[in-house]
């Protein structure tokens, strides 16, 4: 085979920036596969240059000139970053290649613009790739391996691709680990609840447990898994045979039905700094808990004594919330949230608009074929910026005021100080302080305000908003514009519209008599 120059590019950020969190904390963001994908076509003999954009790099000059074959990956936010890279990287005579979550929730869009588009990715896939690698245009190759690969390349292997990227994060440096892959979960919503648990090989999450103990006086470790507590004594045993108690420093993702008192002690024991369960809703879901049937207030005392009781243990938690579930309805989700947060002080609350990944989750064909999805830019598609899906139980300008309001109070001075005060260290203080200045905390706010403002002085955007019109409103052009700096020259002109409704249209063909579907919306 001929031994290519190959460019991997993993967008951890959606344009060129420079802010304070950027810096500092987006080169901890860096996913795995690229790195894994990076050190398959290695190992296979090809010439790799790995990337992790972070918003500062200048990738005209990163990307290697005579690149033949660049790999992107790409949340859906950064889509159209990947679009205009992908433009600009094939007019100099590159072929291009999707992966990532954007991949796999718009593979039909996504074929556009790039040569490949890839969907569950094994080493057979990327070996594919790389023994065609010819440019497929006008529309792209779609492969998937069908099911999420049994093995992935450890710290060790990536290493090399690893350290280049820790070395842009100036103070904390978190190096990303896998366990498992898929969920046993179905919250019906989530890209991993139809892709089956398995873990992955314990020996290997050992081995490389040690290696890091060469790099790193007392390393940080994040595990990736999207739910770190299912084997929970297997990983435990692994961490604890990997070297003496405490020696690491773990951030990972698990639902609280997993975290009992008990395993929170083996998990403060084995060095766990911060947990983030999903709590979602107070009126379901509520076998992620271990809330069974109980909702509303109920489940908030329960709730928050459970979280209250990993703050004795662990120093940092974030819970994560969906707004907009059809489940919910009036003011009561939202008293409830301020309730939650009066009670357990300490906690950093995530909140994610409901939002409609093209084909990351069975409901999505529902959401779609009742006509509910509006076809907001990619760009905005990162759970807060835009809701794509039409609320079943609340007028638009309700459901903004009260996403305003739950927002200003959880980051209101005095939600801050209650939270600055019971932190019980000064990297949670930082970390709760920095978060709540931000993009995240106040920036949020001013946007959601904007919206809200727009949505009652402008008839056109809350027409879009409606479903009435696919016009895009000039506030996120120009939002998008912004964003992308000097590649928005390379934005592909089409691309700032994607079909909302191709999961279910491309689904629901009939198979007797091959007639197209009905058009929704
Ligand atoms: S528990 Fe978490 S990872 Fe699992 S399906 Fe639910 S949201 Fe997804």
């Amino acid at each position: 085979m001929q031994k290519l120059q190959i460019c991997v590019l993993d967008l951890v950020c959606k344009g060129p920036t420079n802010t304070l969190w950027a810096r500092i904390m987006h080169a901890n963001l860096a996913s795995i596969m690229p790195q894994v994908i990076a050190t398959w076509c290695e190992q296979e003999g090809h010439q790799v240059t790995m990337i992790c954009y972070t918003g500062s790099e200048d990738l005209s000059k990163e990307i290697p000139s005579n690149v033949d074959l660049l790999f992107i990956s790409s949340f859906t936010q950064a889509a159209l970053l990947a679009y205009a890279i992908s433009n600009y990287a094939r007019s100099k005579g590159a072929v291009t290649v999707l992966g990532g979550p954007h991949a796999r929730c718009y593979p039909d869009d996504a074929i556009q613009y790039f040569d490949y588009v890839l969907g569950f990715t094994n080493r057979l896939t990327i070996m594919e790739v790389l023994s065609s690698c010819t440019a497929q245009r006008p529309v792209g190759k779609y492969l998937s391996a069908g099911k999420q690969p049994a093995d992935l390349c450890g710290v060790r292997e990536r290493w090399k691709f690893i350290e280049p990227t820790l070395q842009k994060a100036p103070f904390l440096k978190i190096v990303p680990m896998l366990g498992s892959v898929g969920c046993p979960y179905t919250c019906p919503f989530c890209i991993d609840a139809s892709v089956p648990y398995q873990s992955l090989d314990f020996q290997v999450i050992k081995e490389d447990l040690r290696f890091l103990l060469e790099k790193f006086k007392r390393p940080w470790v994040a595990w990736h898994d999207p739910n770190f507590g299912i084997r929970f004594e297997e990983n435990m045993e692994a961490i604890a045979s990997a070297a003496p108690p405490k020696s690491f420093r773990f951030i990972a993702e698990s639902s609280l039905s997993v975290v009992t008192e008990q395993r929170v002690k083996v998990l403060q024991d084995n060095g766990f700094m911060a947990l983030l369960p999903g709590i979602e809703s107070w009126f379901d879901l509520g076998n992620k808990s271990k809330t069974g049937r109980i909702t509303g207030d109920e489940k908030v005392r329960q709730v928050s004594d459970h979280v209250n009781m990993i703050f004795g243990h662990i120093p940092y938690v974030q819970t994560n919330f969906v707004l907009g579930l059809d489940s919910d309805s009036g003011t009561e989700p939202f008293e409830l949230t301020k309730r939650f947060i009066d009670r357990t002080p300490q906690v950093f609350p995530g909140y994610s608009l409901l939002t409609a990944f093209g084909e990351a989750a069975p409901l999505n064909l529902e959401y779609q074929q009742a006509g509910r999805v509006l076809p907001f830019p990619f760009h905005f598609l990162n759970n807060h910026l835009a809701m794509n899906i039409k609320p079943k139980n609340y007028d638009w300008v309700d459901f903004y005021d009260k996403v305003i309001d739950l927002t200003a109070y959880s980051f209101s001075p005095k939600a801050l100080y209650k939270r600055f005060k019971s932190a019980s260290n000064f990297s949670t203080r930082w970390m709760n302080l920095m978060r709540a200045v931000s993009s995240e905390g106040y920036g949020r706010l001013r946007f959601f305000r904007q919206v809200r403002k727009n949505l009652i002085s402008d008839k056109s955007f809350r027409a879009y908003f409606e479903g009435e019109s696919k016009q895009l409103p000039p506030f996120y052009y120009n939002v998008i514009k912004k964003d992308l700096g000097v590649w928005w020259e390379w934005l592909p002109e089409k691309a700032l519209l994607h079909n909302e409704n191709a999961y279910y249209e491309k689904t629901s063909e009939c198979k007797i008599c091959t007639a197209p579907p009905v058009k929704v919306g």
